[in-house]
């Protein structure tokens, strides 16, 4: 039989558990065995070979039988392949207006009043003279197309989202009776979500929260000296003025009223502003049951994006903040570090994804207008456009950009060991830093390939050490949509 090695399909790592192989084309993990290492290791040396001449080198040290029964292993995970690849196939050709959209993000206000200087939505939208606010025939229309998009899912998802979505709370309320009595209509569950800078947060609309039961994320950089840094308020006199004293003591009501689910704080992290275990404790602190750090690369002329030494370090602060969290696992406790838990859930369910999120793929985003986007990042994108909710999804547009954004596209990312996890990279992220969303994030990747290699090694000590823990405590609903959305 004759062996093809493909090494794009095999990454052999060491953790303290021991020798790891990860099977990249299915993101499936094994323990590596003498066998195994040795398999390995011929393959990398003799990339073609037929069994007869492999079992012949091993001979000494393995009985026939063992050296079979790994290449056989290897065959089954596309590690060796005995047949040259047929050219006739392709990438599978979707067609999208057969994908029940189950979320729709809503921008019920474009604008916002607080100024951080980080925020990807244009100056003009959220501070110009009209600033887009969603009227009630738009936000019914946009409440139709999602149940009339949604197929046959049982659930529906709407995620309200800004500039800041508590500047329209009156449309909020409409919505949710509206989406509420349209769910009991067509026998479907409706749930809600909102991202919000939380200073506008009142007993009252905390109480709407709970009586919906939302799912909450507030955007939050850390401690004041943190946060402030970059989330402030413009003053009549032009002046920055932080916002953390204005969002402490509403975040304090939050806590004390609600407890329909657990609350999430969302951080950006920039530069000069990366200290993530102390982030953390205050932010569980304060009262968040998890916390998920979103770091922001570096653009052209912006103060706040992170170069590849800040990525090192906010890396080590993961690293350190990850150590705890084992700490915590092993003496019974759960650490909300969600990134870490999101990880840990995509490495035990086998995650191997084809496109980066679900954008255009069950989410969509319906602006102010009701022009309909990929993503929340994306409304006034031209690019990005994909028809009206009042006029219909223009298929052919979604269809045409999905179909291009399939990984197997993506021609570097087919030897990356880490592309089922990753997906080829956010879409938004890929338009900011190379102006195109199909360009694989060739700036992130090597953050990636580290934080999934410590995450590997955090998953094998947690099984060692105190198994069951990442069944019982950390996997969570990986649907497509991204419920905590930055
Ligand atoms: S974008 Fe980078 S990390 Fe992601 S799959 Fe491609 S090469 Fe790998
Ligand atoms: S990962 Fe990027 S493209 Fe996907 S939903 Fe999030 S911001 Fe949008």
């Amino acid at each position: 039989m004759q062996l093809r090695f493909h090494s794009e399909n095999a990454y052999p790592m060491s953790t303290d558990s021991g020798r790891v192989l990860v099977a990249a084309k299915s993101m499936a993990l094994f323990e590596m065995d003498a066998v195994c290492e040795a398999v390995l290791h011929y393959a990398q040396i003799r990339p073609a070979c037929s069994l007869e001449q492999l079992t012949a080198a091993l001979a000494d040290r393995f009985p026939a039988e063992e050296i079979a029964e790994t290449v056989h292993e290897f065959v089954r995970l596309h590690i060796f392949e005995t047949e040259a690849p047929d050219p006739s196939v392709s990438i599978p050709e979707l067609d999208v207006e057969h994908f029940p959209v189950s979320s729709v993000v809503v921008n019920v206000a474009n604008k916002c009043n607080l100024h951080c200087t980080y925020c990807y939505e244009p100056d003009e939208a959220k501070y110009g003279p009209t600033p887009v606010q969603m009227d009630w025939p738009t936000a019914q229309a946009s409440v139709d197309f999602l149940f009339q998009k949604s197929g046959q899912s049982r659930e529906v998802n709407l995620i309200f989202f800004g500039g800041e979505a508590l500047l329209n709370f009156k449309l909020m309320r409409q919505v949710v009776a509206y989406a509420e009595q349209k769910a009991q209509t067509e026998d479907k569950a409706v749930d809600f979500s909102i991202t919000t800078n939380g200073t506008l947060l009142t007993d009252s609309v905390i109480d709407f929260f709970q009586a919906h039961r939302f799912g909450i994320t507030v955007s939050i950089d850390g401690p004041p000296d943190l946060h402030d840094k970059r989330r402030s308020f413009l003053t009549a006199g032009g002046q920055r003025k932080g916002s953390y004293q204005v969002l402490a003591p509403r975040l304090e009501r939050l806590f004390a009223r609600y407890t329909a689910r657990p609350v999430v704080a969302r951080v950006t992290v920039t530069k000069d502003a990366i200290d993530i275990v102390r982030t953390y404790e205050h932010l569980t602190g304060l009262g968040f049951f998890e916390v998920g750090f979103s770091p922001v690369t570096a653009t052209d002329g912006a103060d706040y994006g992170l170069e590849p030494a800040d990525l090192h370090e906010v890396l080590a602060g993961f690293r350190q903040l990850g150590s705890l969290y084992v700490e915590r696992a092993v003496a019974g406790s759960y650490t909300g570090f969600s990134n870490l838990s999101t990880l840990l859930t995509d490495i035990h369910v086998g995650t191997n994804k084809f496109f980066p999120c679900g954008a255009g793929l069950g989410l969509l985003d319906v602006d102010g207008n009701g022009d309909v986007y990929l993503c929340h990042r994306f409304p006034g994108s031209e690019e990005h456009h994909y028809g009206n909710v009042k006029d219909g999804l223009d298929y052919d547009r979604l269809n045409a950009f999905v179909n291009k954004a399939h990984l197997g596209n993506k021609t570097v990312c087919q030897t990356c060991w880490v592309r089922g996890l990753c997906g080829g990279g956010c879409y938004h992220e890929a338009m900011t830093q190379f102006g195109d969303a199909l360009h694989p994030n060739l700036h992130y990747c090597d953050f990636l390939r580290a934080w999934t290699e410590y995450g590997i090694g955090v998953y094998m000590e947690l099984q060692r050490k105190t198994p069951g823990f990442v069944e019982q405590y950390v996997l969570r609903g990986r649907g497509d949509a991204p419920k905590e959305l930055t």
